[in-house]
């Protein structure tokens, strides 16, 4: 019982942190993050909140909580941490991947050469037919998301395929030399990513796009119906549209409607919310 009892204090330590931040953005306060350790909040011990909990989860309080029948409360299944404050953005000059979906990955901050994600799956959806293989590949979160939205879409009357998911290391060497022998190095890196700073290998990135533009990753995606749905609804499945036209000087990227990342729902509807880029929403809630 130990173990999923603090995961839980976790979990709603940091539902509280990512509201106080949004609530206290306008006023530019100071976030107290760091300071939120789980052992030393001085209210109330984790043990104590827990059991607070346990006991409104059990219709009738008459048994203790931990004597509770398994299906009355699943103790056994820890509810996902979508942040561990703790963790810096990087970590020995590298993305951190102990912050799981919100790993930060930008022309600054790189993975590992050799990272490829352990639970990259295929995501039951349309791809066109030049995706093959690993490149249709999420993570098996990411890609049970992105199951949910094509499904939707199509439900609304938009044709919307998956161009291009996973891409390992050694592939995006091969893409990146390739633009920079078609396009030059200076123009490439406004599109493309050098080999270690593409999202795409961290398995939590799909680009999408629409019959209306004949499934190209063109910014004519925006105009179109497909492309509007997104913006409008990817964040409530937990993916950002990552490289929007107003960030494209912190990020260094030009505009790619098609370009979907995924932080998870409470996240990525805080960062639609916002309207900020991802790397200035982690700051935040880190500070
Ligand atoms: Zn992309």
């Amino acid at each position: 019982m130990r173990k999923p009892s603090f995961l839980m204090v976790c979990c709603a330590l940091t539902l509280t942190l990512v509201g106080c931040n949004i609530s206290e953005q306008a006023e530019t306060e100071q976030p107290t993050v760091s300071e939120q350790e789980p052992t030393t909040t001085p209210e109330e011990s984790p043990t104590e909140s827990t059991e607070e909990n346990e006991v409104n989860d059990v219709p009738e309080a008459e048994a203790p909580a931990e004597e509770a029948p398994a299906e009355e409360a699943p103790p056994e299944k820890a509810p996902p941490i979508e942040l561990v404050p703790t963790e810096p953005i990087e970590r020995d000059g590298q993305a951190n991947l102990a912050l799981d979906t919100l790993v930060l990955v930008n022309k600054q901050i790189a993975l590992p050469s050799g990272y490829k994600p352990e639970d990259l799956v295929t995501p039951n959806i349309d791809f066109v037919d030049s995706a093959t293989g690993e490149r249709r590949m999420l993570r098996q979160e990411a890609a049970t998301a992105v199951e949910a939205l094509m499904k939707d879409a199509k439900a609304a009357g938009i044709d919307l395929r998956g161009t291009s998911a996973f891409r390992s290391y050694d592939y995006q060497v091969q893409l990146f030399n390739a633009y920079v022998a078609r396009d030059g190095k200076e123009q490439a890196l406004k599109y493309s990513a050098p080999p270690g700073h593409s999202e795409h290998q961290t398995g939590l990135a799909i680009d999408i796009s629409s019959a209306s533009v004949g499934y190209q990753l063109t910014q004519g995606l925006e105009q179109t119906k497909e492309g509007k749905w997104l913006a409008d609804n990817a964040h409530t499945y937990g993916f950002i549209v990552r490289y929007q036209r107003a960030y494209e000087a912190e990020t260094g990227y030009m505009y790619e409607p098609w370009h979907l990342r995924y932080i998870g729902v409470e996240h990525a509807t805080n960062v639609h919310e916002m309207n900020v880029p991802f790397e200035q929403y982690l700051e935040q809630l880190m500070d």
